[in-house]
């Protein structure tokens, strides 16, 4: 490192309502993929830290599940997460839709952040969905509304804008070395992305109300060096037996089809073969079961 040039480093965190492209981000600015996206509602689950390693700087970006209504003890912890990951960050980035509406809950989200005294950035994601001159007004409103926070506008799908954010979000940083390994980019562990990955494929092949009471658990990750493999297996955690046969399929075709799509993305991510197996299992309640929630990790 250059003794000449100024260092920074913090954690910064990333909330917003549920959908906005919160962990797409995440991932865009890491560049890798550290959590899971999909087009529904509460996919993130607990806190994920993603690593951007600069010469000059070392983010590391916090994912959290969104603000909502908590229903399950589940949704509760989800949303403790959030809030607990806020007060432990030095920037906090409120990821806004483009096109939306602000709503009652992003009102008070913003007016939470506001008074805890944390730097601001306004990120106005997916604003490839939306005309450029309507973006200059909502731009110019918000300014308006928060005159003390940065507002970036984005998007994360498409890659526009990234650089700016970045430069933006090491300016409100503070001086400070690395503060993890600077050869990593997460902090979750091979086994944690294994779940999750096994769980993304769940969300984006089931419908309704199946993937909000699903829990992966792995079981077994053994490397076997001898053959450059790793043997993962996983569990599928439902709440009921018709779920059950849902996630399994006609003769196993569905889970057969989560299983190739999940070890083809890990395959990729972790860069060597993957031999899955996946056994759904029923646990009636889980979602509302404290003991059950700390071994699954919530
Ligand atoms: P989160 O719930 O806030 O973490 O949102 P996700 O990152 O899971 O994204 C939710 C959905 O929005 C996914 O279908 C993404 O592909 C999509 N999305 C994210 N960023 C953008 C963007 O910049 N433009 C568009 N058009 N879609 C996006
Ligand atoms: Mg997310």
């Amino acid at each position: 490192m250059d003794a000449s040039k100024t260092h920074r480093a913090g954690f910064v965190t990333l909330v917003g309502r549920t959908n906005v492209g919160k962990s797409t981000l995440l991932n865009r600015l890491v560049g890798q993929k550290v959590a899971i996206v999909t087009p529904r509602p509460q996919t993130t689950r607990r806190r994920i830290v993603g690593i951007v390693n600069e010469p000059d700087a070392q983010i590391l970006l916090v994912d959290t599940p969104g603000f909502h209504e908590p229903r399950s003890k589940l949704n509760e912890r989800m949303v403790e997460t959030a809030r607990r990951s806020l007060t432990e960050s030095e920037v906090v980035l409120v990821v806004i839709e483009a096109g939306a509406q602000l709503l009652e809950g992003d009102r008070l989200l913003l007016d939470e952040v506001t008074r805890s005294g944390h730097p601001l950035v306004i990120v106005l994601n997916k604003i490839d969905k939306m005309p450029r001159e309507h973006l200059m007004a909502v731009v110019a409103e918000l300014g308006q509304a928060l005159p003390t926070a940065e507002i970036v506008p984005i998007s994360a799908l498409k890659r526009e804008n990234l650089p700016e954010l970045l430069r933006v979000i090491k300016s409100l940083l503070p001086e400070s070395p690395s503060l993890m390994p600077e050869d990593e980019y997460t902090d979750q562990t091979e086994r944690m992305i294994a779940a999750e990955v096994v769980r993304e494929k769940i969300f984006l092949a089931m419908r309704q109300e199946i993937p909000f009471s699903t829990a992966v658990e792995v079981e077994q990750f053994v490397e076997v060096p001898e053959r450059e493999l790793t043997r993962i297996s996983a569990a599928i955690i439902v709440e009921r037996d018709s779920h059950k046969g849902m996630v399994i399929g006609a003769r196993g075709q569905q889970l057969k089809l989560i299983g190739t799509k999940a070890r083809l993305e890990l395959e990729r991510i972790l860069g060597r073969h993957i031999f899955l197996e996946l056994n759904v299992r029923v646990e009636k309640g889980w979602t509302d079961d404290p003991r059950r929630l700390k071994e699954l990790g919530f």
